[in-house]
């Protein structure tokens, strides 16, 4: 396995950010006085360049604030710099940045996760004490999971994608990224208190919630299909034993199955890179990126536009998203990925109306190697257990759950749309009960 050279250290901070934001005005008060948050460059910044971890939008400053960055701001928060990420989202490891993959803190010869890995580094090796990141198929948890903190995946329609640049507009959430649950659910309450008309997909659901550590008769199930084949026994050892722990709580644990999940990850890359295949089409060197060559034929103008601004990943998401809505193979490949999705949908509602929560692994493996992995196909495997949340449009949070060789492994809690409230509480629970 071809291991790239990575210039990049410990020192340079992880190569956790892509730019550094100056002093923030002094004097705020509010929830957040003071408190530095790191965010994804995804999320529009005004006036601070937002780059998407890609070169077409190296210069790009956008002229307003995300929704869920001007509630931060009104609070008081300081937001210190923006944070590398997979290009566009595109990842589960950092390492499709334009501007370099991202180190993880707990071992920097290892990969942070993916996509919010930059996000992740820096809460993790204690530079901000909490990061917003963005999540479409795991990309939140993933990087949680791999750096030992905590991250959550918000109910489709909680918080706000008013400025948040898509990749997959149906699946993907902004959420909070912390060392503790406490941290998170703070930061989840700023994200959500003020409804924003601009995001029509957004309730008007304010998450007002001090975690609870009780979780005595609550019913949890453990579906099989999230300790099948791909997960590495050493994992699925350490969340065996930490769900033992929940049970010790008093919650009731009851295996279960969901049957779709066999079809979830398929069903997830046609809708995502379809969806990416649209989204991406504005980036054409006219609106965004280095100017066109006007003189050009046009479609050669574009083409070397995005080739020289996309890298590899996005082309190939671009090529296949196109390829699944064209004419002839709609029905074979999107039409089809939407039947599965409802399946999902379909079983996670039912096992949700028997059970309160559901739990497993967030991640199927242990970071991996920098450059470990190389095939596509392999790599999007790795995102097995988290997309089945994305397709149903539930909360979900990763909380680590002990250590194997050093590395840490993430428990994954998955509960009914909007009631963030029970997942954080089991989260909460466990966390409380190790750390005690
Ligand atoms: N790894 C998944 C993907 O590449 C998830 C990314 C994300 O959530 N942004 O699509």
């Amino acid at each position: 396995m071809a291991v790239q050279e990575i210039p990049w250290t410990p020192e340079d901070h992880y190569n956790a950010f892509i730019t550094i934001c100056g002093e923030a005005p002094a004097g705020k008060t509010g929830r957040l006085a003071g408190v530095p948050v790191a965010v994804k460059d995804n999320i529009s910044t005004q006036g601070i360049r937002t780059t998407c971890g890609s070169r077409i939008l190296e210069n790009y400053i956008p002229p307003y604030d995300a929704h869920v960055v001007t509630l931060l701001s009104n609070e008081g928060a300081a937001i210190v710099g923006k944070t590398n990420m997979d290009e566009f989202g595109m990842g589960t490891t950092t390492e499709t940045s334009a501007y370099g993959p991202v180190l993880n803190p707990v071992d920097p010869t290892r990969v942070p996760g993916g996509s919010s890995g930059g996000s992740a580094a820096a809460v993790a090796a204690g530079m901000v004490p909490m990061a917003l990141g963005t999540d479409t198929g795991g990309s939140i948890r993933c990087p949680a999971a791999f750096c030992g903190i905590v991250g959550l995946k918000p109910t489709y329609g909680r918080v706000s994608r008013f400025g948040l640049i898509a990749y997959a507009n149906s699946l993907e959430q902004i959420g909070p990224m912390a060392r503790t649950v406490r941290d998170v659910s703070h930061m989840m309450e700023v994200i959500t208190s003020v409804h924003d008309p601009r995001d029509s997909t957004c309730r008007a659901q304010p998450y007002t919630h001090i975690p609870q550590s009780d979780i005595a008769g609550m019913r949890i199930g453990v579906p099989v299909e999230c300790f099948g084949e791909g997960v590495d026994l050493r994992v699925a050892e350490s969340v065996r034993s930490a769900i033992g722990v929940l049970e010790g709580l008093g919650a009731e644990i009851l295996e279960c199955s969901i049957p779709s999940m066999a079809y979830a990850l398929a069903a997830y890359y046609v809708i995502c890179t379809s969806e990416a295949s649209s989204n991406l089409a504005r980036f054409d060197g006219v609106r965004y990126g280095p100017d066109v060559d006007v003189k050009k034929v046009w479609h050669e103008a574009y083409r070397d536009v995005r080739m020289a601004g996309f890298g590899t990943e996005v082309r190939r998401r671009i090529l296949l998203g196109t390829f699944a809505l064209s004419a002839g193979y709609h029905g074979k490949y999107y039409t089809k990925a939407q039947v599965a999705r409802q399946n999902v949908c379909r079983d996670f509602t039912r096992i949700l109306s028997d059970v309160d929560v559901i739990a497993g692994p967030t991640m199927p493996t242990l970071p991996f190697r920098l450059g470990e992995k190389t095939d596509p196909l392999s790599m999007y495997f790795t995102d097995i257990l988290t997309v089945p949340a994305n397709l149903a449009g539930i909360p979900a949070i990763s909380v680590p759950c002990g250590r194997v060789d050093g590395l840490p492994v993430g428990l994954q809690v998955m509960g009914r749309r909007f009631d963030e409230e029970r997942v954080v509480d089991v989260a909460y629970a466990y966390e409380q009960e190790v750390q005690a």
